[in-house]
């Protein structure tokens, strides 16, 4: 009853709306039970439906390429709103040439993916996002978390975000929004629509071999092709947590049909037959391991998510 109006309001506009969605269909662990409701609007669709969960008192949480998220196997009450259909990407025109021969600005929406990004870097010769080569996110989630590899983060290319907070559309410059490790200060419950970022121009040859370089590397040391959620914990001050679990001996460890994978021991793998349960007992196994033997707290770095 809860969701009627909401439902009709979808019909009514021509939003795809599908009820008790299984999570595991848009998770890259292939892991999470159903959603009560998932949506996939636009983005002016998405701040409509937004001002209405908020004027309902649904809950709500946005889902990109679900590639750093563990839904339990329990669900999500409310409503996933889905970044999928939010994904063209341009470049921007800022009308100065002179300052084009040197910079460019793009303008992507929040569930335009990491790999399509970097196809148009490499077709327009821009450079600054190189790093994030095989990282399997949307530009949204990427600048929740400031994701990074190789020493580059998508927060230092960030120019300016577009989003919604409190049902009202907001944009904040990329200095303003506190990117860390792993981290952002983009406000709780708000909605990433699109951003600007800033690229340097240089030879697309060169931000080709540089892309395939930092692809290269991240298949010889990742299991990229099985299912995870890249790293489970964040690297504490110093030390990669994925050397610190090999050296504690969990390398192998297994729970239900989740195993920290042999290749790169902070990844831990679905083996086709896993839940959220198994992930957690694992994470919990490891980091008490980890504890125990050096006095380090692990900390996750995957979201996790999902009913009580
Ligand atoms: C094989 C593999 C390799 C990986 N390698 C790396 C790596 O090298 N470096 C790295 O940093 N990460 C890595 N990751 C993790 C992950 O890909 C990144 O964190 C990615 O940026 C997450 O994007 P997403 O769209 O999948 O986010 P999701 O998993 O969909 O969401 C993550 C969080 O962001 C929020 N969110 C998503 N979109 C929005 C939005 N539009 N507005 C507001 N909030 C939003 C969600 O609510 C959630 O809290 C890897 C993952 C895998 C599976």
């Amino acid at each position: 009853m809860k969701y009627e109006g909401l439902k009709k309001f979808c019909i009514s506009e021509g939003i795809e709306i599908r009820l008790d969605e299984a999570m595991s269909r848009h998770t890259s662990l292939k892991i999470g039970g159903p959603a009560d409701i998932a949506i996939f609007p636009d983005e002016a669709q998405a701040a409509e439906i937004v001002r209405i969960l908020l004027h309902t008192g649904i809950p709500y949480i946005v889902v990109g390429n679900g590639t750093n998220v563990l839904v339990k196997d329990s669900g999500l009450e409310g409503v996933v709103i889905f970044t999928k259909k939010m994904n063209n990407i341009k470049k921007k025109d800022s009308g100065d040439r002179i300052q084009e021969a040197e910079r460019v600005n793009i303008i992507a929406q929040a569930g335009c993916s990491l790999l399509k990004t970097l196809n148009l870097c490499v077709k327009n010769g821009l450079s600054g996002m190189e790093g994030l080569a095989d990282i399997p996110g949307s530009i949204g989630g990427a600048i929740v978390s400031n994701a990074g590899s190789f020493g580059y983060e998508i927060g230092t290319v960030v120019e300016t975000v577009n989003l919604l907070v409190d049902g009202r559309i907001k944009t904040l410059l990329g200095s303003a929004i506190g990117f860390g490790y792993r981290r952002s200060k983009i406000p709780p419950d708000s909605i990433i629509l699109s951003a600007v970022i800033s690229l340097k121009k240089n030879d697309p040859f060169d931000v080709r071999s540089r892309i395939n370089k930092f692809a290269d590397k991240k298949k010889s040391c990742q299991p990229l092709s099985l299912h995870s959620a890249g790293c489970v914990f964040k690297n504490p001050e110093g030390m990669p947590a994925g050397k610190i679990i090999e050296e504690t001996g969990c390398k192998g460890l297994k729970a239900g049909g989740i195993e920290v994978s042999n290749l790169h021991a902070n990844f831990f793998i679905n083996d086709g037959g896993g839940t959220a349960d198994a992930f957690l007992r694992l994470m919990g196994i490891v980091c008490k391991r980890v504890e125990e033997r050096t006095g380090i707290i692990l900390e996750p770095e995957i979201e996790i998510i999902g009913r009580n």
